[in-house]
């Protein structure tokens, strides 16, 4: 325990959350401080009409990483919020027709890949040992880690060298798999995590072993309901969130931060400070006053930034029973879209789509009888494609809508009931993210671990980072394991 001390945490996305969490459940008295409304960055909630939109991540996996949160404050996840179990996992789909249903069952999950190609039921086994393997190595034992220094890299070094981390989750996937549905069936969960699957390393096929593992998971009410329930853990145990609170400064005494002071000038001193923001804000912006803070900004906007997404949430007074929860609709390219997403300048006539119909798993989210729903297409960053979304954005949801409405949901243009459009620029503006990307530093291998922005600054001795942009990165068990990795180091710090 380590009573009389005090952290700061800016932003209350999951990651920023579950490290106050972790900072309050040790006796570090902790505030958060939020720019916007409500808690959860990109995991943010609309109500519109009564329907409940989630902004951000759907597909939960790793619950055991959020119940540690519980466990560790001494308290019951389910007294919070209820994980409801999903299946499918994913409807895939392509244009030709063709559907793949796949969840956690073996029998049947090798039925169907046979049904495709007899001679990758074989291989798939191979595939789903190598991703084993990977989680076990990739998370299980170093997600948690924080990579400070370089020794730390050399000690993971044979591990990844073993396990061929070079090579990309498509290269690896192939070598197993044939078929070219199935190869893109494997692959696609790198971009959950705004990976290119032909480009990031083989390390992140670990997501397909984790959702085999524990499963893909829902919270009843939606992902909001899970935010609340950690904002509301967060609070009983004694922590304060203050929203509308948008840091603009930093304030530094030689080698060490002394505090924050916000827009509208409220100041706040603590033992230690841990940014949740953008990497590139966090130091550009939030230290602009320090040689490190310049030096670091620059150096960092010089990286390799994921993709952005465009993402529609929209309100249907008609049911969907012919979607499943999670479906992905795959367009007629996969390889060179994936490519012009990653590196293009403009937008691609084709897309690849991420449909979530959240009422097949919780109808309590929309009002009765009707439906709520969001599609994303994961388009360049504000870097790559100068795009003016003002523009742009309301052709892009139209042209989307009818591509739905052609091969989804027919109907959808006269069942509308509600819909708005979140783009590359609310990203930038919103939520401060550079370039307007959606998932922070591009997961390469050579921004991963300890060539990652580090858990704890080089040179500020009592500056953290926490969320997508340090180890381990995006998505929700990654974030979650950030907070872990951090914690431990603050709490290590903070002691006498
Ligand atoms: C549309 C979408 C779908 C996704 N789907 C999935 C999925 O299904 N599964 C999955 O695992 N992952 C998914 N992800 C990824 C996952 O949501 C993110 O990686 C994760 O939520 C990021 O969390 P974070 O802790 O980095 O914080 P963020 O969510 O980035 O939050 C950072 C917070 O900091 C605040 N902030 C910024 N600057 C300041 C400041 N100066 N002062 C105060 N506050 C500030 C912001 O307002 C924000 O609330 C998805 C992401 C998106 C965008």
């Amino acid at each position: 325990m380590t009573p009389g001390k005090s952290a700061v945490v800016i932003g209350a996305g999951l990651g920023g959350l579950a490290l106050a969490i972790r900072l309050q459940s040790a006796g570090v008295q902790t505030t958060l401080l939020e720019q916007r409304d409500k808690p959860g960055g990109r995991a943010y909630v609309y109500h519109d009409q009564g329907f409940t939109f989630d902004a951000g991540p759907t597909v939960i996996t790793d619950p055991g990483a959020l119940e540690a949160l519980f466990v560790n404050a001494g308290k019951r996840m389910a007294d919070y919020v209820e994980m409801l179990p999903v299946s499918p996992f994913y409807r895939l789909c392509w244009e030709d027709g063709t559907q793949f249903d796949y969840g956690n069952d073996q029998e049947d999950l090798e039925r169907r890949i046979h049904a495709l190609e007899p001679a990758d039921v074989q291989g798939y086994r191979h595939f789903l040992d190598y991703s084993r393997e990977v989680l076990d190595a990739g998370y299980i034992k170093l997600g948690a880690v924080p990579f400070l220094s370089f020794r730390d890299m050399l000690q993971a070094g044979p591990q990844l060298a073993r396990l061929q981390a070079w090579r990309s989750v498509y290269s690896k996937v192939a070598q197993y798999i044939r078929h070219p549905k199935l190869r893109q069936a494997f692959s696609f969960h790198a971009l959950l995590v705004g990976g290119n699957p032909f480009a990031t390393s083989s390390i992140y096929s670990l997501i397909h072993a984790l959702e085999r593992e524990w499963g893909v998971w829902f919270p009843r009410g939606g992902t909001g309901a899970l935010v609340q329930g950690l904002t509301r853990l967060f609070e009983d145990l004694g922590g304060s969130l203050v929203l509308n609170a948008q840091v603009a400064q930093m304030h530094t005494q030689g080698n060490r931060v002394t505090g924050v002071t916000t827009q509208d000038g409220r100041h706040w001193q603590a033992d230690c400070v841990a940014s949740n923001a953008d990497v590139v804000h966090t130091y550009k912006d939030l230290l602009a006053g320090h040689a490190r803070g310049r030096d670091e900004g620059r150096r960092l906007a010089g990286k390799r930034f994921s993709n952005s997404l465009f993402v529609v949430h929209f309100g249907l007074k008609r049911q969907q029973p012919q979607l499943r929860h999670h479906t992905v609709c795959f367009g007629p390219r996969y390889r060179e879209l994936i490519q012009e997403i990653f590196g293009g300048d403009t937008l691609a006539d084709d897309f690849s789509l991420y449909l979530h119909a959240p009422c097949a798993t919780d109808p309590s989210l929309a009002p009765a009888g009707c439906s709520a729903h969001y599609v994303l297409a994961p388009v360049p960053h504000l870097g790559n494609a100068d795009i003016d979304w003002a523009v742009e954005g309301p052709r892009y949801r139209d042209r989307i809508f009818d591509y739905l409405e052609r091969h989804y949901i027919p109907g959808l243009h006269d069942d509308l009931v509600t819909c708005r459009i979140f783009t590359p620029a609310d990203f930038r503006d919103t939520l401060g993210a550079h370039l307007g990307s959606a998932f922070s530093l591009e997961p390469v291998l050579t921004q991963s671990a300890w060539f990652r922005p580090h858990n704890r600054d080089a040179h500020l001795s009592n500056l953290y980072l926490v969320g997508a942009g340090t180890h381990p990165g995006a998505g929700v068990p990654g974030v979650v394991a950030s907070a872990k990795a951090t914690a431990e180091l603050m709490i290590g710090d903070l002691q006498p």
